[in-house]
């Protein structure tokens, strides 16, 4: 068999930590063992407690240029990776890293620890050979797939507390969705999640005028959400859309009217949108009903783009050498860590083949691994090349 690469072999030390979020497992210090080998200065970044069971911890690590006031490019992922499921379904145990067939198997091979073993392995060919006049540092959380309150969030206050610049960032996210050099992720649609609750009058269904129905309210309410028009475009960003998600009155009777009925309703959307706009649009068709409604947020976050600059260009070009592929610049998709990052610096998001992420029997291409490490070798080069 062919010796692995060692971007191979690392993201196999990666998997073989179980690190399903929240927990550890062992695999910072894996990352901090060999960052400190290539000359790195690790700075450990723990948030939340033991004793409230949210103890998550991260890491902020950076190799200086001898440079002064250099320019730092970060790479910004996620060691913790979701639940295997039903571990009898995989192939290969999910937590050995077994490689077979040109692949690299296990959670987290795409979903990202294959990236960040990619960005190491990079950085460690570009500082044996090169005398850099940038800085190079790696930004991981243990908490990406989880609540994700006690991780890039928090990094980024203390980074902003310390004054520790970073200039650009990017994110290791599993961007392309069936080969690399697919797609780069320029920003990231947001997201406003919210309950609405009408409330009426309990009744027997034979007396309704005795009553006040509160089903009958929330039906047309979510009518009116089903047609809203939503339609103003914005550049890369897919149509906004609304989707009515659940509607429940918890009423197990039929010949009962109930005295509330509750919908949850997520919508996606783009720049030309706020949180404030959306609830004004909304609530305008609650007086159009006889019970009273409420509205109630559930979790808001806002829509984000990251305006083209050299930095993308530069990315764009180190793509195209190693795999000859033109990206496409998306912003589809869930929320990311990127979201918080982009209130330090200008942030894009590009990393692995993300085909199996979450998923059974999850892998990367081993080809594509390598791939990827070029990539980010060429992108660290051409950047000292520009800001150093
Ligand atoms: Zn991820």
């Amino acid at each position: 068999m062919k010796n692995l690469s060692e971007a191979t072999e690392f993201a196999q030390k990666l998997i073989i930590k179980k690190s399903v979020t929240p927990n550890d497992d062992g695999a910072i210090n894996i990352l901090k063992q060999k960052l400190s080998k290539i000359g790195f200065n690790n700075i450990d970044l723990p948030f939340g407690s033991k004793k409230n069971d949210d103890l998550i911890l991260n890491l902020f690590s950076i190799n200086k240029s001898k440079k002064l006031n250099s320019n730092t490019l970060c790479f910004a992922g996620h060691t913790d990776v979701v639940p295997e499921g039903d571990s009898k379904k995989w192939k290969f145990d999910p937590f050995l890293g077994k490689v077979s067939n040109g692949k690299l198997h296990g959670r987290g091979a795409s979903d990202m620890k294959g990236a960040i073993a990619a960005w190491v392995m990079a950085c460690n060919n570009i500082l044996k050979k090169n005398k850099l006049n940038i800085s190079l540092a790696l930004l991981i959380t243990g908490d990406e797939e989880g609540v994700a309150t006690n991780g890039t969030i928090k990094v980024v206050q203390y980074l902003k507390q310390k004054k520790i610049k970073i200039s650009h960032c990017i994110v290791g996210e599993p961007t392309n969705p069936n080969y690399i050099g697919e797609m780069i992720k320029v920003g990231r649609r947001g997201s406003l999640s919210f309950s609405i609750e009408t409330v009426g009058k309990y009744g027997h269904v034979a007396y309704p005028h005795l009553a006040k129905n509160p089903v009958t309210s929330l039906i047309h309410i979510c009518n009116r959400l089903n047609k809203i028009k939503l339609n103003l475009k914005a550049k890369n960003f897919p149509q906004t859309n609304l989707e009515v998600t659940s509607i429940d009155t918890g009423n197990p009777t039929s010949n009962v009217i109930p005295n509330s009925c509750k919908a949850l309703i997520n919508i996606r959307y783009n720049t030309c949108y706020s949180e404030r706009l959306l609830l004004k649009k909304i609530k305008a068709y609650f007086s159009e009903v006889p019970c009273t409604v409420k509205l109630k947020v559930i979790s808001s976050n806002k829509p984000f783009y990251t305006d083209s600059d050299k930095f993308l260009s530069l990315l764009k070009k180190s793509i195209y050498k190693v795999t000859k592929k033109n990206p496409t610049l998306s912003t589809t998709g869930g929320t990311s860590d990127a979201r918080y990052i982009k209130d330090i610096c200008p942030v894009y998001e590009f990393g692995s083949v993300g085909k199996t992420m979450h998923q059974i029997n999850e892998n990367i291409n081993i080809k594509d691994l390598e791939n990827l490490q070029k990539i980010y070798e060429d992108l660290i080069l051409s950047y000292d090349r520009i800001y150093g």
